[in-house]
């Protein structure tokens, strides 16, 4: 038996005692439920947090303890965006839609999708994925932001979270470059293998310029357009803390 099916077996628990208890795992990959009230999911507390914000339960306790040694070294970490649902990112997509009224269908879908997804596809409806801080590159590139920057990659590995839209020059698709949008691997890699197994692009409809879906490639480019080395099978290196697994036996 190899490494990779060992790790799979023992995080098992891990990602079954997170799935979803009252809508089906269908809906909650589309972001068609209802955080507030679903069983395992949190609010943040105003410490983390600079609005209202809702996690994974899972999720939060590992960015707690991040947080923690983010303030013991001098880097203050504040959760700007966190579980968004399908109808919050269709209100995003859809004002952005009408402000680009004059341009032809396409390219309107294109150029949202520089920085937003589609309702239906964002990694926002798993409650695994966070924005921190600030929602500019160019703050992460000078300052506190790059000081802030540079803590987390070295860092937030480490509890389970990484930069999913790195720089495109390693030829990932999709997105731009994101210096504020981490995910919690360790549940959100399950959940993109659930998404990739469930979702067909009949799913991704109800909204401005959902006809275009597949012409835009959502589902290769986009969501499945993360850095490559966070595809699945997960690497040794992203299990979280307090995970026990087996020794390499060299
Ligand atoms: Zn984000």
């Amino acid at each position: 038996m190899n490494r990779s099916f060992f790790v799979f077996l023992l995080l098992l628990p891990l990602f079954t005692s997170s799935a979803q208890q009252t809508v089906s795992d269908l809906d909650f990959l589309l972001g068609k439920y209802d955080y507030r009230t679903a069983s395992n999911f949190v609010k943040v507390d105003k410490n983390y947090a600079a609005k209202s914000i809702y996690l994974n339960e899972v999720v939060y306790a590992a960015f707690k303890e991040m947080h923690l040694q983010a303030k013991q070294e001098g880097v203050e970490l504040k959760i700007v965006s966190g579980t968004r649902n399908f109808n919050e990112q269709k209100a995003i997509w859809e004002r952005k839609w009408r402000a680009l009224d004059n341009m032809v269908s396409l390219a309107k879908v294109n150029l949202i999708l520089e920085y937003s997804s589609m309702p239906a596809t964002s990694r926002h409806h798993w409650g695994t994925d966070i924005d921190i801080n600030n929602l500019e590159n160019s703050y992460f590139e000078e300052g506190r932001g790059r000081a802030e920057y540079e803590w987390l990659v070295k860092n937030a590995p480490k509890f389970g979270f990484y930069q999913v839209y790195t720089a495109q020059d390693s030829g990932r698709t999709g997105y731009r470059e994101e210096k504020w949008h981490w995910s919690y691997m360790p549940l959100a890699a399950k959940y993109l293998q659930n998404f990739n197994e469930l979702v067909d692009y009949c799913e991704i409809t109800g909204f401005e310029g959902s006809e275009l879906a597949e012409e835009a490639g959502m589902i290769p480019n986009y969501v499945n357009g993360i850095h490559r080395e966070l595809h699945s099978p997960l690497p040794l290196s992203i299990l979280p803390k307090g995970i026990v697994y087996l020794q390499d036996e060299e």
